[in-house]
């Protein structure tokens, strides 16, 4: 779909994957105007073809477009593009454990020109791409780097906003984390390096002993829907939920005193994975005892049960592709 100042979004269309024809002066190739979602197509017990929360996926899209000076798409517009392509794809969604199709809306700014001022061309484009479970591991706990070098996001910034730039900026620290054998990168924040703020693909929780749990708040993260999913389903279960500062210090401390129990992370391409170790310039944390925690295992069931069809979806959650 394509968006140009005088005519608004024009030129729908479902065509085979194929390169795009972008001028080497379009505006994306210089300025980085560009951002993206994350969502997937599940088949749920009876075969039918399900998203999970896509109306939440159209509003964070158009919360970045604004953040980008990007012209809003229509909500019922991204949920139709969206579908068409989950509808024409639909052989390609595997049944079975782990197995989904990746789907990712992204728009980006087209008009040829240099200069730095909003584009007033931009293409609205979604792939798919049929996925098994995130990390090779299964359902192993993963390892994570605790970056003392890098942020992810300061103030003012554009951390709360699903846009490219963000990601190119956290290359070099994921790329330590695999140089350290870590599956993730976890960001502290930009001001004092001293807040946990989230991992580059996920957001983060704390399980403490007497069945709290804590998130960091929004701000300058990425708002995700499965952390948001959670957070509702954790209350239901009778937990203890908070979104307020951790300090890396604290995590530490709670980990060698034992009040901190589970470390969990969660987004829509894992949507829920253990940590079981942190390391970092000098040290490591171990989280548990190589096993995936109640918390997390019970948390990880109830949303995997809710995305499959197996647990009921009170919240209405999830829409049938028909
Ligand atoms: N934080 C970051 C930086 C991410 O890229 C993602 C993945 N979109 C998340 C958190 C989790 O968000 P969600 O649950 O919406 O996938």
């Amino acid at each position: 779909i394509e968006w140009d100042a005088a005519t608004g979004w024009h030129s729908a269309r479902v065509a085979a994957r194929r390169p795009f024809e972008i001028d080497p002066a379009a505006a994306v190739l210089h300025y980085g105007q560009e951002i993206f979602e994350g969502m997937k197509a599940y088949r749920n017990g009876e075969g039918q073809l399900v998203l999970f929360r896509p109306e939440e996926n159209a509003r964070r899209f158009n919360a970045s477009a604004e953040r980008m000076a990007m012209p809003p798409i229509p909500e019922a517009l991204f949920l139709e593009a969206v579908e068409q392509l989950v509808r024409v794809d639909a052989d390609w969604v595997p049944a079975g454990e782990g197995a989904s199709l990746y789907l990712r809306p992204f728009m980006f700014a087209s008009e040829a020109f240099l200069g730095v001022r909003p584009s007033q061309k931009y293409i609205f484009s979604v792939i798919a791409c049929p996925v098994g479970p995130y990390f090779s591991g299964g359902a192993k706990p993963i390892t994570v780097w605790v970056t003392e070098d890098y942020s992810r996001a300061a103030r003012g910034g554009t951390g709360a906003a699903k846009c490219g730039g963000n990601y190119a900026a956290s290359l070099a620290a994921q790329a330590r984390a695999y140089e350290e054998g870590c599956a993730q990168v976890v960001f502290l924040d930009a001001a004092e390096q001293k807040w946990i703020e989230e991992l580059g693909g996920m957001n983060i929780f704390f399980v403490f002993d007497d069945n709290r749990i804590v998130t960091p708040e929004l701000g300058t993260i990425l708002p995700g829907i499965t952390r948001q999913s959670l957070l509702t389903l954790a209350r239901e279960e009778g937990l203890e939920v908070s979104e307020r500062p951790y300090a890396f210090a604290d995590w530490k401390a709670d980990s060698e005193s034992g009040r901190l129990r589970e470390v969990f992370a969660c987004g829509t391409a894992a949507v829920v994975a253990s940590i079981g170790e942190a390391k970092f310039e000098g040290g490591s944390l171990r989280m548990g005892n190589g096993a995936i925690g109640p918390v997390t295992e019970r948390l990880h069931h109830k949303l995997t049960g809710i995305q499959r069809g197996t647990e009921a979806d009170t919240h209405g959650w999830v829409r049938v592709v028909s």
